[in-house]
């Protein structure tokens, strides 16, 4: 194999590499939370998901779950 084979050969799996990483990084993202609220769909406050980065609801529908799972 030519040194310029073996160039682009590095090039491609190093690529490859950066895509399984962005990959990776999207779907712990999608996993992590929800910059929009499941429940009624308004924007979460960024303070919040600072603070709960795996945050899925906004604070009063986050009450309203909670309440509902101890009522059960
Ligand atoms: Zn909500």
């Amino acid at each position: 194999m030519s040194d310029e084979a073996n160039f682009d050969l590095a090039e491609i799996l190093a690529d490859r590499e950066r895509q399984t990483a962005i990959d990776a990084a999207k779907g712990a993202l999608k996993r992590a939370g929800s910059e929009f609220c499941d429940d009624c769909g308004v924007a979460i406050l960024a303070s919040r998901r600072q603070a709960i980065p795996s945050a899925r609801r906004c604070t009063p529908c986050q009450n309203t779950h909670e309440a509902a799972e101890k009522a059960r």
